[in-house]
């Protein structure tokens, strides 16, 4: 008889593996078609920014080399960027990575991190991973809700999870709801902004988290070149926040944790400012399209400050999920995260959006009608 492998901790059985938005080439396979569409990931219809495929190119015949563990030249143009020191930035394979360094270095079993409800998978499981829990306060209107935030704050609370805009919700704090809530933060408490989408925010009202770094409150921001850039491939996102925090991450990170191409690509993608206006207004026309749909079939939805939406199909948005995939349109059902009557749509090219809103105009006035 063969030995066992050893016992898995219970915490760690009752982990659930993350659910991503099905890949097109397994829809393609599974069905038996071809030109299947994804709009279920959030991700940049448009490609990686070109400024980073071009640099990245020109430095494949460095990949023999380890990248530089420090990622100075990537770190350095994002503390100038934002006018903080290069102590005070930090960048991750992804800003999960980011979310996983937060959990390693400051969650020991018994403490606790709280974020809204429906939120971001990923802070309750690498909360979880470290041994903590995630308490979490449900979203009020769609919206997260600060003062319930505040008062779910306890001695044993170490980070709380702000995703700015929020996913899946789509909508964003204000500038002074962020300015009231972190006046009365309590010692000891680190405030994470979670900020992937903060690049497809067009309400001036919407709070950039780092006009805040400053604030009594310490406060970290994360951001990602996967949404804006269209370098969700590549893995790369940065942190800006307190220089303790930072040296806290380099001692439990991996010594080369993002690679040469991810910080070259992060680095060409900062300074590809007419991607990023290409990508704006495509996800300006593509929501526009979006709602103009669901008001046409009197579908629920929620207004958003990123590049994807929430529409309330109703009992039947599970059907109507499994109708558009059989149609070669990916998206993503949102029973996972609670909400069993609602999809979410990320934007894509003007002729898949189009694509996606004629397969829901058929399947709610046929199949679900
Ligand atoms: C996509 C996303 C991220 C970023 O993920 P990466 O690891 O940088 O690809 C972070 N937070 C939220 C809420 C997201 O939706």
């Amino acid at each position: 008889m063969s030995r066992q492998t050893p016992a898995i901790p219970p915490e760690i059985q009752a982990l659930v593996p993350y659910q991503p938005g099905k890949p097109i080439e397994e829809l393609e396979r599974e069905l038996g078609i071809k030109g299947a569409i994804k709009l279920a990931s959030n991700e940049n219809p448009l490609g990686p920014s070109p400024l980073a495929l071009q640099a990245m190119r020109a430095a494949l015949p460095g990949l023999h080399r380890y990248p530089d563990g420090a990622g100075y030249e990537l770190r350095t143009a994002l503390a100038e960027k934002h006018g903080v020191g290069f102590g005070q930035t930090c960048i991750g394979n992804g800003s999960d990575e980011i979310i996983e360094f937060l959990a390693r270095a400051y969650v020991r079993p018994g403490q606790e991190a709280l974020a809204a409800a429906p939120s971001f998978l990923m802070y309750s499981k690498l909360v979880q991973v470290a041994g903590g829990r995630l308490r979490e306060v449900p979203l009020k209107d769609f919206r997260i809700d600060l003062p319930a935030m505040l008062a779910a704050v306890t001695p044993q609370t170490r980070l709380v999870f702000i995703n700015n805009p929020d996913n899946p919700a789509g909508t964003a704090v204000s500038k002074s709801e962020l300015a009231g809530f972190l006046d009365k933060v309590p010692q000891g408490v680190l405030v994470v902004l979670d900020e992937a989408y903060i690049d497809f925010a067009t309400d001036p009202e919407v709070a950039w988290g780092t006009d805040f770094l400053d604030h009594d409150t310490p406060v970290l921001v994360m951001r990602t070149f996967s949404k804006s850039a269209g370098l969700a491939g590549l893995r790369i996102g940065y942190a800006l926040g307190p220089q303790e925090v930072i040296a806290a991450f380099d001692r439990v990170r991996q010594p080369f944790n993002t690679s040469i191409l991810a910080q070259v690509g992060g680095l060409a993608a900062l300074k590809d400012v007419d991607f990023l206006e290409r990508t704006r207004a495509l996800v300006k026309e593509g929501l526009e399209t979006f709602y103009r749909c669901f008001e046409e079939l009197g579908l629920f939805y929620v207004p958003s400050q990123t590049n994807f939406v929430l529409v309330r199909v109703g009992p039947q948005a599970k059907e109507a999920a499994d109708l558009l995939l059989r149609r070669g349109v990916i998206i993503r059902y949102m029973g996972s995260y609670d909400l069993p009557e609602f999809l979410r749509i990320s934007v894509g090219l003007p002729e898949e959006n189009q694509r996606f809103v004629r397969a829901l105009q058929e399947i709610m006035t046929r199949e679900l009608a």
